[in-house]
């Protein structure tokens, strides 16, 4: 596996890529679990040059959050890269990727950046979008990979790309959990044991939730009944609840691809799912 800590020998790499060889991003911040890897084994298995980036972007911390602590382990995530012959590990400096010039780029805010993590992160979303469009126009990959975990996240990505004109295919892929149901995530490290013991429970309830919902009971009734349970299972914060369209749009029991939105804080740390309705 080659890695470029720059951008110079990062190009000069990709410039070798065959011509009719697609060349897939897989965006990360890295501490990698098996959630990232199955983003990048999906690249691999269609056999495309796959490019890794491991970036942990400040601009999309608030100035509470967790930047300073964010878990960071390069050598194992090389380690596991190179296991699965990734081809490609882009590592930048700070430094050089916020002076690298995007003013070409027009990005207003969207919509969907108001809703769900929007809210109570402010900064998150037009973080994502700096950092995006810095990696895609450096990198300008045929397609990229991001997990159902982060959703909107996912649908965000995909849907500022289209409107500044990038070429890249958008690719969500399913999310891996644990063996409780408990979505990987590289935060999940933060957990006590006796807070493990509570995180597992989201999925738990995500899944009662959906079931009551399904069966045509009144979702705001049961969204209610299941913030509540969910503070009484020992989660100390609801950040949302929600049910939305697979376009992120408002839902009614009527509405078609549905899915369940959640955003819960076990003390100080805040851990996100989802599932379809
Ligand atoms: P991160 O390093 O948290 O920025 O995540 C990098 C990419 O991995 C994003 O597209 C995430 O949605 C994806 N990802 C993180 N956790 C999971 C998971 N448990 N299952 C699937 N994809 C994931």
């Amino acid at each position: 596996m080659k890695i470029c800590k720059n951008i110079r020998s990062l190009k000069i790499d990709l410039n070798k890529i065959q011509k009719n060889k697609c060349l897939s991003l897989i965006p990360t911040m890295g501490y990698l679990h098996l959630g990232h890897l199955s983003l990048i084994k999906k690249a691999k298995k269609r056999k495309e040059f796959t490019v890794v980036s491991i970036f942990i972007n400040p601009k999309q911390f608030g100035p509470e959050e967790d930047l300073d602590k964010y878990p960071v382990n390069i050598k194992h995530d090389i380690e596991k890269l190179t296991k699965l012959k990734v081809d490609l590990l882009f590592i930048p400096k700070k430094k050089e990727i916020f002076d690298y010039k995007i003013s070409s780029y027009r990005y207003k805010p969207l919509k969907i950046e108001n809703i769900l993590c929007g809210i109570n992160r402010p900064n998150y979303f037009p973080g994502v979008a700096d950092i995006i469009i810095r990696l895609f126009s450096i990198i300008n990959p045929d397609k990229s990979y991001f997990g159902e975990k982060d959703f909107q996240q996912y649908f965000f990505v995909k849907t500022l790309l289209k409107k500044l004109g990038f070429k890249s295919k958008v690719i969500s892929s399913k999310t891996i959990r644990e063996k409780s149901g408990l979505a990987m995530s590289s935060r999940n490290q933060y957990l006590s044991i006796k807070e493990i013991k509570i995180a597992n429970k989201l999925y738990k309830f995500l899944k009662l939730n959906k079931k009551e919902i399904n069966d045509k009971k009144n979702i705001s009734k049961s969204l209610a009944k299941y913030k509540n349970e969910l503070l009484n299972a020992g989660f100390t914060k609801i950040d949302y609840l929600e049910v939305r369209t697979d376009d992120l749009r408002k839902a009614n029991i009527n509405s078609n691809n549905k899915r369940l939105f959640a955003a819960v804080f076990i003390n100080e740390t805040r851990l996100i799912d989802n599932i379809r309705v």
